[in-house]
């Protein structure tokens, strides 16, 4: 991997975002846990969602207090990337850090799968665009 190369992608993406939202927006992408928490070892927990509800019996997220009702994650799918291009201990491209979808939420729910769809159009697109190359050992990696 070319981490000069990858942290340019991170950082012209992240101007990009900022160029579209609003100040509001930016204030609150910020503010958001996703611009500063670490990775797991499953990879970078992104919330598209909060809560579900299938209540699967072995399901951990109720454990946690999350609801078994679903509601979208309250920021806009590109506040939700921008604040991942914010966080330093994630590396977004193939073979950069694994991107976990869901986790406190199912993300094919109705209410949730169009900010996890999005995210990913959108980054894939992005990824695309800068020539960043696909590593084989990758496939859970954006
Ligand atoms: S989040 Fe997934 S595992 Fe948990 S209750 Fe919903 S569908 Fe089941």
């Amino acid at each position: 991997m070319d981490l000069i190369k990858y942290l340019e992608f991170k950082e012209k993406l992240r101007n990009e975002l900022e160029n579209e939202l609003s100040p509001e927006s930016i204030e609150r992408a910020r503010k958001d846990p996703h611009a500063r928490r670490y990775p797991r070892p499953c990879g970078m927990t992104i919330h598209t969602g909060i809560g579900c509800t299938y209540s699967c019996t072995y399901c951990y997220i109720y454990d946690m207090g999350f609801p078994h009702k679903v509601q979208p994650y309250p920021l806009s799918d590109k506040e939700l990337l921008y604040a991942l291009t914010l966080n330093p201990y994630v590396v977004l491209g193939p073979g950069g850090t694994m991107l976990a979808m869901g986790s406190v939420t199912e993300p094919f729910l109705p209410e949730t799968r169009i900010g996890l769809s999005s995210i990913l159009k959108f980054l894939v697109h992005s990824v695309i665009h800068c020539k960043l190359v696909a590593s084989p050992y990758s496939m859970t990696s954006i």
